[in-house]
């Protein structure tokens, strides 16, 4: 057996009106490509008839088609870590299902990474996002930069490319609620990026909300760094400085001045403001509580219900 010099990694769920027009553009770009390679397919528990399709396309071209079938829906993240698990290429590229990045691209990713990147990430030429998603992803690209030290210029991008080294240390991982792109950036060791066309969903809808949207930059906050909480407790002494300050202030004005009833409402912002702080401490530390939670319990991560293989 030989070992495939690339393999394509492809979470899926709920995908069935796009999936026959991926496999029409999938499998050119990577015949053209002159290389041998394998797809592996993993579904995510989809609701719809992704999972007979893919079974479909495992008949059609099983010399290069691998297709994992998840018990039920364990996220984007998962799927592409069992993926992982079951590649035995030189690189590994992650693509997504829907068609947003465009497979022909995975050239110019394997074309990069020759000049000696062993992690490709991609940056989509023109986004077709609403303008207030864009000032928001570009805040919170500044804001993650800062916190984790993850360099990633279009997070929401996943045609992103890795060395074997890094999927063998990503597979060394059990870490629940990660996020691969992040994961994979901690293991490199000469990250790259480039600029690859981007095109609108052609079918289906997008599995992300807003509401999942910060759920994730917060899982990529707490999940990879503990900045949070130290800035936090810096915050806790700075203010304690200050009370201090403050009471010694009253103190002083008590015993010059005599006992003062105004400024009540002074009082309340105060101490509303402080509230508010503490109750942020609290939901930042359960944050990181949760995750150790996730992770002490030990469950499996996802149940692969089968694996269609005939390679071996
Ligand atoms: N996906 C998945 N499990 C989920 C949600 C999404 O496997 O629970 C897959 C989905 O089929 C697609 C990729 O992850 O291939 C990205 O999802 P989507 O296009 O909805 O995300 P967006 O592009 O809006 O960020
Ligand atoms: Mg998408």
């Amino acid at each position: 057996m030989s070992i495939p010099q690339l393999s394509v990694v492809i979470p899926v769920y709920n995908e069935e009106e796009g999936l026959p027009t991926l496999f029409g553009r999938l499998y050119p770009a990577l015949d053209k490509l002159g290389i041998k390679y394998e797809v592996v397919f993993i579904n995510d528990g989809s609701r719809d008839s992704s999972a007979a399709i893919l079974r479909e396309q495992f008949q059609l071209r099983p010399d290069v088609t691998r297709v994992i079938l998840f018990n039920g829906n364990f996220g984007q993240h998962m799927a592409i870590m069992a993926g992982f698990e079951h590649t035995r290429g030189q690189r590994v590229v992650t693509l997504d299902a829907d068609l947003q990045n465009p497979p022909e691209e995975i050239a110019t990713l394997l074309a990069k990474m020759d000049e000696g990147f062993d992690y490709v990430g991609s940056i989509r030429k023109k986004r077709s996002d609403s303008w207030w998603r864009h000032i928001a992803s570009r805040a919170m690209n500044g804001l993650r930069e800062r916190i984790t030290r993850i360099k990633m210029t279009d997070q929401g991008c996943m045609l992103r490319a890795y060395d074997r080294n890094i999927i063998d240390a990503i597979n060394g991982c059990k870490e629940v609620n990660t996020f691969v792109p992040a994961l994979a950036y901690t293991f490199a060791r000469n990250p790259g990026e480039v600029v690859v066309e981007h095109e609108e969903r052609a079918q289906g809808e997008s599995k992300y909300s807003l509401y999942s949207l910060i759920r994730l930059n917060f899982d990529l906050m707490t999940g990879f760094s503990v900045i949070p909480l130290q800035w936090f407790s810096m915050a806790g002494i700075a203010i304690s400085l200050l009370s201090a300050f403050f009471v010694v202030f009253l103190l002083v004005r008590r015993l010059i001045i005599g006992p003062e009833a105004e400024g009540l409402f002074t009082l309340f912002a105060i101490a509303f403001f402080l509230i508010g702080i503490t109750l942020f401490g609290i939901g930042l530390l359960g944050e990181y509580i949760g995750r150790i939670y996730q992770q002490v319990r030990h469950r499996p991560r996802y149940l692969i219900q089968a694996v269609l293989d005939k390679t071996e």
